[in-house]
Order: C-alpha cells, then structure tokens, then sequence
C-alpha cells in the first residue's frame, strides 16, 4: 500500500489560541517523498477544518494519495455505540456527535453533551472532568465518583499504550476525552466531503485515495525529545516527525503496519511498531535528493530572496554518510545523532568555594562550630558523616560528606585549627551545588544538525561523553569557467582576467567547515565542462562552480545542466546577483553562482552557505544580523533585495563608496553587508538598519 503524501494532525478540544503560534493548539505537518514542510499552526478548529479539507482535496486533485493521522480516539470502548446509537457502527458515533456538537472559536457544548451522554447509562459516568466552574447534570468532576456505568474504562488501545489516558476523562492535564468529542464531528463532515475517496482505518479497507488514521504521537516520544530542535514548540515537532517518519518508512512495513483486523473501538496506528518507528524516526540515512528538488513553482518571474531560501529549505537533506569521532576531531562537525548524558553533571552534590561545610541554614548572629578532623577535597570524598553541629574544612569541587549541605566562604570565617566562628544568617545550600542541576543522565543535551561547538565538547565531556555520531565532512568542489580566466600569478593578456572567484570561494567553504577540492578552471567548451562535472561528481558530494550561469551564447553551464534534466534558472529579485543555475549533474547537485565576484560571493554567502549546511547534516540557520544605525543615505525601489557591503565604524553601519559590482576590492573593504528589504525604501543618516557579519553566514 503506497502513499504520496503524509499529513500528521495534532488537534485540540480547546478554545482559539490566538494568532501567534502556541503549544496545545492545532499542528498539521505534510510530508511528500521524505521531505517535510514545516509545521502549520492552525488557531482553532474551525481554520483548522478549512484547511484540512482544502489539503485533502488539492492532493487528491493532484493524484496524490494522502495518510492523514490525527491524534484522538475514532473510537469508545466496546458497548458505548450500542446504548448512545442503538448500533455497534463507529460512523454512527461520529454522526451523533456532528449533529450535536455546537463549535464556537470561544466557547462549546461538549462538558453539557458529556452529562446528557452519561444519563443514557446506569449508574454514574461513564464520561468524567468537568472544566467549567458551574457543575452540570450528571457529569461528576472526578473519576472516582462514576459507578456502575457498565462500560470498560478503557479501549484495548489505551490498555497497551502506556500513559495514554481513557476517553472519558474530559479536563485535566493529559486528558484527551474533549478532543476526541471536539474531534469526532470534523471527521464525520470530512466523511461526507470526500464520500467515497476517504476510508477510515481500522474500519474500512483503505482502497481509495485518503486514508485518516488515528496517531498518538507519543509512541515516539524518545525520538520527539532527541531531535526536537530549540525554537519548534514540542506540538509542531511532534507532527514534523510523525510525518516524515511515515513518508520515509518502506511501503511494506507501511502495509503491515495497516494490515491489523477490523476493530470497531479503533485503535493507534503503529501501537505494535513503536521499536521500528522510533528507529526510523531517529534513522540518519536521508533520502536522495529528488530530480525536481530546484523546481520552482511557475508562474513568479523574479523570486523573492526569502521563496528561494525556504525552497532549498524545504527540499534539501544531508547528502553524507556518518561517522563516530572521538570529542577531539568533533568540532565544527554536524551531529547526526542525538547527544545524551552520560551522567548527571555535576555528578554528585558539592562546594562552589573553598570554605567549611555544615548542616545548613545558620541563623542570624554570631556562630561558633567546632572542626571535625580531616578535610573534604575534589577528588578525595571525605568517608564519614558530619555530625550536626559540627564543620568540616571543605574545598572547591569536594563532594559534600553525609551531614552537611551549606558551605560557609573561608573568608568569612574566623578558623582555628578545631573551631570556626563567622556571622550568620545562611541559607541551607548556600555555596554548594546539587548533582545533576546542570544536567541529569539520560537528557537529551544535543539535537541532531547542530554544528558542534568547543563548548559543546565541555558540555559533552562533563556528562561522560567520549564520541559523537557525526555527519562525514561535506566534500565541495570549486570550480570556475571562462575562457577569459587565468591563475593569479600568471601571466594574462588584455583580453584575460585573473580567476578571483577559485580562491575567494574556497576559503569561505573551508570556513564553514566543509572540505575544498579544487575542480580548478573550465573553458567555454560544453564537453571539456561535461567531462570536469563527471570528474568532479565522481570525487564530491555537491559543485560550487561560477560563471556560465546565465541563458547566453557561452553560459554553458546553463546550457548543460539543462540537458541533465534536474534543472532550474532562479532568477532571484535581488542586488548583486543574476539568474542562479541550480542542477543535478550524476545525482549530485551543482550550483551555478554568477561568474562576477561580487555576485558570486554574496549569492554563495545569502544562499549557498545555509543549502550547504543543509547538505552537511546541519539544521537550517538564518544568518545572525544586527540592528544598526546607518551613516549613509539612499533610496532604493520597491521589487527586490539589496546587498551592500558595509563595515561598522563608530557604531554605525558605512557602505562601500561604490555599488559597482565590478568592485571586488570592496570586499575586502567590508566586514559584512547590509540587508535592505524587498520593499521601496528611503534610509536616512541614524535609521536602524541589517547588518549581517560576513562570519554569521554560516556559524
Ligand atoms: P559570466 O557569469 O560567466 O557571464 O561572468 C560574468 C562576469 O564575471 C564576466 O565579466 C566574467 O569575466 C567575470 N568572471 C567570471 N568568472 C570569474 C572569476 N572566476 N573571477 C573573476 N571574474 C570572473
Ligand atoms: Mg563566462
């Protein structure tokens, strides 16, 4: 059973969250061939409906087969349908609730359709957890109050799933019974949109071209917790995940995974996969690059920066293979596995300062204690216990001995060789650290794609962490074509030029932590071009190559990436640069900058540095910028984005005398550029203004 496209749902029984994304709101994520959009925040149900519907159905246009998962029940335990609908049918619970549901953004019935739910059945519940502040009929605020409902508290699902909570709890932390009662009447309306395209699992054979399953996205919690990156709240991470495990899982174990018996309680897809999911989902082999990953959609002529970077966001993956590396050789390499701590750090209780250790808090005044013999330092634990009352010399790093959980600054102190004397009062645990307040074991301390820093390798080696799973070194070959270019140092006629581009573009890729090979320079010759491309894919895993980029007589790098197939022109709306090429050459992809330097490095630092890094096993990164006031004017026209070399002198941004990006000696001039927005804009002396380092273009 194969599916195209994957759309993970994480709904939500409450009210509007409001415009800006939040936790415990509505997340969708869609995945296509391994490759994941980011997450869509949905603020409540009725948008989040809207924009199901609107998905489903532009995919089924498109002839694409869709999974869609959503996180609640499709289902109550055994004998609910039969007393609420007078049928054992799992649609008809769904119907019930549609037509009874009443779904505002701020307000719902479903505490209300709850009570009058549990007075169709003896005794007390089965439905329990009231959220709102007036009590309602029947529906009792704990669970222990229910008796003799006659229902099972919980479907076989829940039974095997640890921690999953039973249906009927409707408020509380954890609970999911509102959801599924906020839930149940947009799959039964998305039922009856898409007739007969929709099959719902585990009731239905799914043969047609959606099929909604019900996730719980917690079964891969162990892999949620160890790539979730830092700024994606855990909602949005979780259906990212979800997505592009399902979309990366082999059909087969897709089918097995669906192939269960028909079960009229529902169950969670994946309960009896949770090892080969999360082994998936943690997997580091990515998918090859699709042919049409640089296809941009038709129709815009001039691409916004901002459309062009989200495109080789979303459809670049790491392209190199992983190694395991001592700490030493780790830094500036990409975790290709998540980091976890080895033991807690620090990894037991101890002093902050040299001083003397007592069973704190000391009150206010004079405090006298007499010294135990002995003293307590790093490395050597002091073996007995302090009695109360009593002090021990005790020095920085020290474990703290049994007895004694404050430590007082020696020079606050006034020692005897048996007795100290200092002023109180002191807090107990004044001056002495817990074990693990900086890091417990078994935490998840680094996420895969970041690029490991020095301090990452303190972090690591404190919790015991001697290796990491790294991405192999990125291997990107520079190449420059002209017939008009020479090496610098040779001799060169009128006509020629010295080939600036070669050098200037392979210190920055070393700078980024990737590894150089030198394709050197290509003629304006298509097949001596071809041949150094197999050569160079042969030996690299992507090409950055300048010149020949644009649709002329002699840009015949163009010309031959088109023949390849994978090819697209970019023609970006921004200053410097002209069309980008972008292609496939061998599976690999090549990079075609602009053949003039300025454009060539300011093109590879704006898009190159963050597609590369993507490549390498990174996490996507927005260069870092600053807010700084200008000490220039201008005026730019609306309809593109503009980069000028600036440097900061005096606290304020200067630009390069001249725009002319013939004027390469201006980058050497500069210290980074300054981004002007898409926008037409007016810059006046002390306007705050982007100032983008050239080193925060890849850190
Ligand atoms: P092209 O994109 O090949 O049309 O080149 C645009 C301009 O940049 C031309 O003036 C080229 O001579 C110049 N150029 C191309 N490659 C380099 C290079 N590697 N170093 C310096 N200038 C170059
Ligand atoms: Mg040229």
């Amino acid at each position: 059973m194969t599916f195209d496209t994957f759309l993970m749902v994480d709904w939500s029984g409450g009210n509007d969250r409001g415009p800006t994304p939040k936790k415990d709101a509505i997340w969708v994520c869609a995945a296509r061939d391994g490759t994941v959009d980011e997450p869509v925040y949905l603020r409540n149900r009725q948008v989040a409906e809207e924009w199901i519907t609107t998905f489903l159905a532009t995919e089924c246009a498109a002839g694409r087969r869709v999974l869609a998962g959503f996180d609640f029940a499709f289902g109550y335990p055994t004998g609910f349908g039969k007393i609420l609908t007078g049928s054992d049918d799992p649609f008809a619970i769904w119907n019930w609730f549609a037509d009874r549901v009443e779904d505002a953004s701020d307000s719902n019935n479903r505490f209300d359709l709850a009570g009058q739910i549990n007075a169709l059945f003896p005794g007390v519940g089965p439905f329990w957890g009231n959220g709102l502040k007036r009590d309602i009929a029947n529906l009792p605020r704990k669970g222990l109050n229910r008796a003799g409902h006659g229902l099972p508290e919980k479907r076989q699902a829940e039974e095997q799933a640890t921690g999953a909570f039973p249906v009927w709890q409707l408020s509380g932390a954890g609970a999911v019974g509102s959801q599924v009662i906020m839930g149940l009447p947009v799959l039964s309306r998305l039922r009856k949109h898409f007739r007969d395209e929709l099959k719902v699992w585990p009731f239905e054979a799914l043969d047609q071209p959606i099929a909604i399953v019900e996730i719980w996205p917690s079964l891969i919690a162990k892999a949620v917790a160890a790539t979730q990156p830092l700024e994606r709240i855990k909602d949005a991470h979780q259906v990212w995940l979800l997505a592009q495990t399902l979309s990366r899982l082999d059909p087969e174990k897709l089918s097995e995974m669906l192939d269960v018996p028909v079960n009229l309680e529902g169950s969670i897809f994946g309960i009896d996969h949770v090892d080969m999911l999360t082994e998936t989902a943690l997997s580091t082999d990515t998918p090859p690059l699709r042919n049409d990953c640089f296809a941009m959609p038709q129709g815009a002529y001039w691409t916004p920066v901002e459309d062009a970077l989200t495109h080789l966001k979303l459809h670049l993956t790491a392209v190199t293979g992983t190694e395991t590396l001592p700490l030493t050789q780790a830094v500036g390499r990409f975790l290709a596995a998540p980091v976890t701590a080895k033991r807690a750090h620090p990894p037991a209780a101890n002093a902050a300062v040299d001083g003397y250790g007592f069973a704190g808090p000391a009150p206010k005044g004079l405090q006298t204690m007499p010294l135990v013999a002995g003293r307590a330092v790093a490395g050597a634990p002091y073996p007995q216990a302090v009695p109360t009352g009593h002090a021990i010399r005790i020095l920085t790093g020290a474990n703290l001995p049994d007895g004694v959980d404050t430590v007082v600054l020696q020079e606050d102190v006034a020692a005897k060789p048996t007795e100290i004397a200092f002023h109180g009062p002191l807090k107990k645990g004044a001056n002495a650290r817990d074990a693990g307040e900086d890091m417990v074991a078994g935490q998840a301390i680094l996420n895969v794609g970041r690029k490991l820093t020095p301090a990452d390798l303190g972090t690591m080696a404190a919790v015991g962490v001697g290796d990491a799973t790294v991405r192999q070194q990125l291997h990107v070959g520079i190449l420059s074509t002209g017939d008009e270019l020479r090496e610098a140092g040779s001799k060169a006629d009128d006509g020629q030029i010295y080939d600036a581009n070669r050098p200037m573009l392979g210190a920055l890729i070393a700078d980024w932590g990737h590894a150089v090979v030198d394709l050197g320079r290509a003629p304006d010759d298509r097949s001596k071009l071809a041949q150094i491309l197999d050569d160079g894919t042969a030996r690299c895993d992507v090409i950055l190559a300048s010149g020949g980029a644009s649709a002329g007589d002699e840009d015949h790098m163009s010309a031959l990436l088109k023949d390849s197939g994978a090819f697209a022109l970019w023609r970006i709306a921004m200053k410097p640069g002209r069309p980008l090429a972008l292609g496939l050459w061998n599976q690999k992809p090549v990079f075609g900058l602009p053949g003039n330097p300025v454009a060539a490095m300011v093109c590879a630092m704006v898009f190159a540095a963050p597609a590369l890094q993507l490549l390498a096993g990174g996490a996507w990164q927005t260069a870092q910028s600053f807010q700084i006031p200008a000490a220039f004017t201008k005026s730019k026209k609306a309809g593109r984005r503009e980069y000028l070399r600036a440097r900061v002198s005096d606290g304020k941004a200067e630009v390069f005398a001249s725009e002319g990006s013939g004027r390469v000696s201006g980058l050497s001039w500069a210290t980074g550029l300054i981004e002007l927005g898409d926008e037409a804009l007016t810059i006046n002396h002390g306007d705050l203004v982007t100032f983008i380092p050239f080193s925060s273009f890849a850190l």
